[in-house]
């Protein structure tokens, strides 16, 4: 086991520490107390008891849990047909003070309804995680985005709020506003995709702005992987010198998992909020713990909009070995390792679109990409364009992430480099990856 270099910063100690089986009574208690509160006013929930003749008082353990229906985005959407209202929704509209929704960008915008209560709760988690990376109130924690419909900035506002971190909402301004705004404020640290930490190096890089000048020693990166893809990490760190962590939640749950200060190499599940299986994404069933599987989630802070068993098409794998942190928060080795409907199996391999990041990010040059999978034909043929610092001639990177990707992954991908510019930039919800099937 290795040690943790630095003193370990928890957001309630004594609930992060508890033993596993005071946890499993903590969240045996919480499950019931919001089965009770939602059987018979939840319209939604209801339904799901009953069509599996299920009673209310039958559920009072996690095995009693694991033997209710899954929930599905679908049957949440379809919820929606009580418009503007969802019949997920608990208590009267009166109980509810926000809304938020999912980007939409896989389908149509699922919007959840948030009371007083389960607000506040999602800035609780997020307390867990600003804290397990190390903010205190002493930091000053720079948000680099508009507020809009999407629940992750307002989460990171609230946790920041509990932990009594000074926060600067960076949101109406260009990259190298944003820049300048962060020196002058002595930013220590930041919330933002890890795609858009990138981005803002890139601009520095282009505008001749120097980085030293951000006392930045924290980064946190929610919204997609990156940040536990160890290349696109060691990325991140080098250009701000600031220790990268990542953060896995979902508008549909909750923010549900960090990563702590020991850095493992994965993240904790908050498991005093939510209860986690991992289940095989074909049959539903539990799979071994160490195995990889489906993270299945029920959050324990919204009684005014549940999720009992959501399948998250989130893919996980537990890792039962004690965290050096002293957290007893279960831990998912990698972090989320992929989504079950993006994982693409050329030549028998199964391969997620994080191990392709990390190959490509491995090299220095490579500032953009585009990877494109077509499985239409019995042998699946991948494009890579990658965008060159140097020049679009750059042939010796070219031939490099070849022989990379048939020496790692056993594959031949043909590999272009494109001008300068070519590729699409994000802030949020990067496409870098897109399936052709068959
Ligand atoms: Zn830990």
């Amino acid at each position: 086991m290795h040690t943790v270099a630095v003193d370990v910063t928890f957001f309630d100690q004594e609930i992060e520490t508890l033993p596993r089986e005071r946890l499993r009574t903590l969240q045996e208690a919480k499950l019931a107390a919001l089965v009770a509160s939602t059987y018979g006013s939840n319209p939604f929930v209801t339904g799901k008891f009953d069509a599996a003749g299920a009673a209310p008082g039958d559920v009072r353990t996690l095995e009693d849990l694991a033997g209710l229906p899954f929930t599905t985005k679908a049957e949440l959407l379809a919820c929606q047909t009580d418009e503007p209202f969802s019949t997920n929704c608990t208590f009267a509209e009166t109980a509810y003070t926000r809304i938020h929704q999912t980007s939409g960008t896989t389908g149509p915008p699922l919007r959840v309804f948030d009371t007083a209560e389960s607000w506040d709760w999602w800035g609780r988690c997020w307390g867990f995680v600003l804290a397990g990376a190390g903010l205190t109130a002493a930091d000053r924690l720079f948000v680099p985005f508009s507020f809009g419909p999407f629940i992750g900035f307002w989460a990171a506002l609230g946790g920041a709020d509990k932990i009594g971190a000074l926060m600067i909402p960076g949101g109406g301004r260009t990259s190298s506003q944003r820049l300048g705004l962060m020196a002058d404020m002595g930013v220590t640290a930041m919330t933002c995709t890890p795609t858009y930490a990138l981005r803002l190096a890139e601009v520095a890089g282009e505008e001749g702005f120097d980085l030293s000048e951000i006392p930045l020693r924290i980064t946190v990166h929610a919204g997609e992987p990156g940040a536990n893809v160890p290349a696109t990490k060691a990325r991140i760190e080098g250009a701000w010198g600031a220790k990268c962590y990542d953060h896995a939640g979902a508008s549909e749950v909750g923010a549900h998992s960090f990563e702590c200060q020991a850095q493992p190499g994965g993240t904790h599940a908050i498991d005093s909020e939510f209860i986690i299986e991992v289940v095989d994404p074909a049959t539903g069933q539990p799979v071994a713990p160490g195995s990889e599987g489906e993270l299945v989630i029920t959050n324990l802070g919204r009684a005014g909009f549940p999720v009992l068993r959501y399948r998250t098409g989130d893919i996980v794998k537990v890792d039962t070995a004690p965290c050096p942190c002293g957290r007893t928060f279960t831990r998912f080795d990698g972090g989320v390792i992929g989504r079950a409907d993006d994982m693409v199996v050329v030549r028998g391999v199964n391969i997620y679109p994080a191990a392709i990041e990390n190959l490509l990010r491995h090299h220095e040059a490579v500032d953009e990409f585009r990877v494109t999978i077509s499985t239409r034909r019995e042998m699946a043929e991948i494009l890579i364009e990658i965008e060159c610092r140097r020049s679009v001639d750059d042939e010796p990177t070219v031939q490099a992430v070849r022989s990379a990707f048939e020496s790692s992954l056993g594959l031949h991908p043909e590999v272009t480099a494109v001008q300068r510019g070519t590729l699409p930039r994000f802030e949020l919800k990067a496409r870098r990856f897109v399936v052709e099937r068959g």
